[in-house]
């Protein structure tokens, strides 16, 4: 058996595209254009490349991308006072602090300064305790694509086995509550956990993240299910740097009904659904429906 390949890249694509089609409404019936600011302290390479993509994509979209770019030695009273500044602002609907921040700055104090309705990361502590208890939050973007995905190829997800392998606050604990509010029942397994491999065995649904090389093997997935792999690990192989997830896909592929690759599976959903929730927080600001199909 050889297992449907989830394409992200594909599905990415439509997202956008429905972003940029319904900010093109929302211009030409309201008069309003989304607008994300993103806050980048210090030059840490990775965190760069990633704040160019998503201005690029916020502009391709039809909304507009406000950068700031702080030197490494900013001080929390100086960005404190640009995340005042930004949650005033009107224009601004999504406020996103790149993470990781330098050492002397406490990311937790930074995060939850963000006004929760301008919170696209959906980090915020308020955020974290409306998603936990079922009410209307701001979903973190990356389980936020990985349940689209999941919907998507599956339809319903009541009923069924999942097992969330990591339990971070970004990716591992908001997927599992996603999940449950989908009612699947949900196991989280993490580096504690006692017989692992039985444990992923049972889901029906997989979501792999670790920061694990290829950790989890073919022979522990149920035939058929369906395996979302959230790692981005860079490793080097016969000479070759290559990107590789937390699931050994070669063999996962021979498994499972469905998979997500990496690269060109989560990765690319990410950023789209950081432009869907930026969307979505502003239609809330402006008291307009939510865009359908965008969020959770
Ligand atoms: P963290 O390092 O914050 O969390 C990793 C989790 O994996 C922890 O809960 C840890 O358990 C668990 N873990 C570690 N080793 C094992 C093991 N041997 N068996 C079972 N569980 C284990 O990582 P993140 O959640 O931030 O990221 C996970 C992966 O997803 C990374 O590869 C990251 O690069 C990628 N990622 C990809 C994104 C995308 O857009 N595609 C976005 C965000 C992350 P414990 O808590 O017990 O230590």
């Amino acid at each position: 058996m050889s297992a449907t390949i989830i394409d992200g890249k594909v599905f990415a694509a439509t997202i956008r595209g429905q972003v940029e089609a319904y900010v093109t409404r929302l211009k030409a019936e309201h008069g309003i254009t989304p607008g994300l600011a993103v806050v980048l302290v210090g030059e840490d390479p990775a965190s760069q490349v990633y704040v160019r993509s998503k201005g690029k994509q916020t502009v391709e979209a039809g909304m507009n991308s406000y950068e700031s770019k702080l030197e490494a030695g900013t001080t929390e009273a100086d960005l404190l006072a640009l995340i005042d500044q930004l949650n005033r602002d009107p224009a601004v609907h999504g406020i996103l602090v790149q993470l990781p921040l330098p050492k002397h700055l406490d990311e937790d104090l930074v995060i939850n300064a963000i006004n929760p309705a301008k919170d696209v990361d959906g980090f915020h502590i308020s955020n974290v305790g409306l998603l936990g208890t079922g009410q209307k939050s701001m979903v973190p973007c990356t389980p936020l694509g990985c349940l689209m995905m999941l919907r998507d190829h599956l339809g319903s997800l009541s009923g069924l086995d999942a097992v969330v392998i990591g339990r971070s606050n970004i990716v591992g604990k908001p997927m599992a509550q996603l999940l449950l509010g989908d009612s699947c029942t949900v196991t989280i397994a993490h580096s504690r956990t006692r017989n692992i491999a039985d444990v992923v065995r049972r889901a029906d649904i997989v979501v792999a993240a670790v920061g694990r090389a290829e950790m989890v093997p073919g022979d522990w997935i149920k035939p058929g299910a369906t395996v979302i792999d959230v790692g981005i690990n860079r490793i080097e192989r016969d000479g070759r740097k290559l990107l590789v997830g937390d699931v050994d896909f070669a063999s996962a592929s021979a498994v499972a009904g469905a998979i997500t690759p990496v690269p060109g599976g989560v990765g690319p959903m990410t950023i789209a659904c950081l432009l869907a929730n930026t969307l979505t927080a502003c239609c809330r600001a402006n008291g307009l429906p939510e865009p359908e199909g965008l969020i959770a």
